[in-house]
């Protein structure tokens, strides 16, 4: 029995072999993918997985896609879309409980509305609880590790695991399933009473002024190194606004790529390429991508 099969005669989800990523990526670009599985439950996606990994197959977890480069070929990898798994939260005392799949800038905005956080720094990052978590995503100084208790992952065995935050291996855009195979599927984080709704606001005013939030892309493509901004360094190299194709350095914030309309994920990655050899070139500079290349 091939993972289609195993999927539709055990009811677990759904099998499209019509998408491509430039369908589920921020990005919008990315080749065909031959299996896509959207999981109806929790329960499900725990089999699936299990199966998955009892036959070896590969695959990919992709949640909203806001940080993900694919190439334009054929993807026969099974790719496991989490994005449409409901998602609620439940609070528990002095913490909530969140499933993996809440829209992170949603999240922020409910819990701010309900005068609970502080996770108004999620407010201008896209993406979900889970996808944040893998990257430990932040910003204004701020990081959602900062906030986790504990987290509650699906492991390669399809069994249900709880880490706490000491063991998440929480650093810059890194977290410790980079180095473990698993589905996030919860977190339950700390949180107080707090208004946030105006600072949420002001820093929403300050993303929409500073980042090219008209045109798709992945949010920032290096990290930063602690002596100088990434930005800084494209446009030292003279590569604001720099184009190849449809692709192009963002005249507004120059560590973002856009794609202006067709762009092809080889476009983007010829930038990406010679942004880095011509720093490290030039400046004696190794940048490190802060986007997942598939
Ligand atoms: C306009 C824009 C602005 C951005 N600004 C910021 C910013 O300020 N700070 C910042 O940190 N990032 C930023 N980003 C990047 C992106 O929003 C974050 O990395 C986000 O947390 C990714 O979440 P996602 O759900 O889209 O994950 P995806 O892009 O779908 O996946 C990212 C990685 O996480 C893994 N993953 C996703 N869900 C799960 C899960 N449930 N279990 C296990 N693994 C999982 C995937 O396999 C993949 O490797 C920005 C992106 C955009 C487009």
């Amino acid at each position: 029995m091939n993972f289609k099969q195993y999927i539709l005669e055990n009811n677990l989800g759904i099998i499209n072999d019509e998408y491509s990523f430039k369908d589920i990526t921020t990005i919008g670009c990315g080749g065909k993918i031959k299996c896509l599985y959207i999981p109806k439950s929790i329960e499900a996606l725990a089999k699936a997985f299990k199966y998955i990994k009892e036959k070896n197959l590969s695959y990919f977890i992709i949640a909203n896609g806001s940080n993900i480069l694919a190439s334009d070929s054929l993807h026969n990898e099974i790719v496991i879309w989490v994005k449409k798994l409901d998602y609620t939260y439940v609070f528990l005392e002095n913490s909530i409980k969140i499933s993996a799949f809440y829209p992170t800038i949603k999240l922020a905005y409910d819990l701010a509305n309900l005068e609970y956080g502080d996770l108004s720094f999620l407010g201008g990052i896209p993406g979900t609880l889970g996808g944040a978590i893998y990257n430990n995503s932040g910003a204004y100084n701020d990081n959602i590790g900062n906030h986790i208790l504990e987290v509650e992952y699906i492991d390669t065995a399809g069994q249900i695991k709880t880490i706490s935050n000491s063991l998440c291996a929480f650093g810059y855009r890194r977290s410790i399933f980079h180095f473990i195979e698993g589905i996030i599927i919860s977190a339950t984080l700390k949180i107080e009473k707090i208004k946030t709704k105006e600072l949420l606001e002001k820093r929403r005013k300050q993303r929409l002024e500073s980042q090219p939030l008209d045109n798709k892309s992945m949010g920032s493509i290096f990290k930063n190194n602690p002596l100088i901004p990434s930005w800084k360094i494209v446009d030292a190299l003279g590569l604001r606004g720099f184009r190849i194709g449809d692709a192009s350095v963002s005249a507004k914030h120059s560590n973002f790529i856009i794609n202006l309309g067709k762009a092809k994920a080889s476009d983007i990655l010829a930038i990406i390429n010679l942004i880095e050899t011509r720093s490290r070139l030039e400046f004696g500079i190794n940048l490190i991508k802060e986007i997942t290349i598939i």
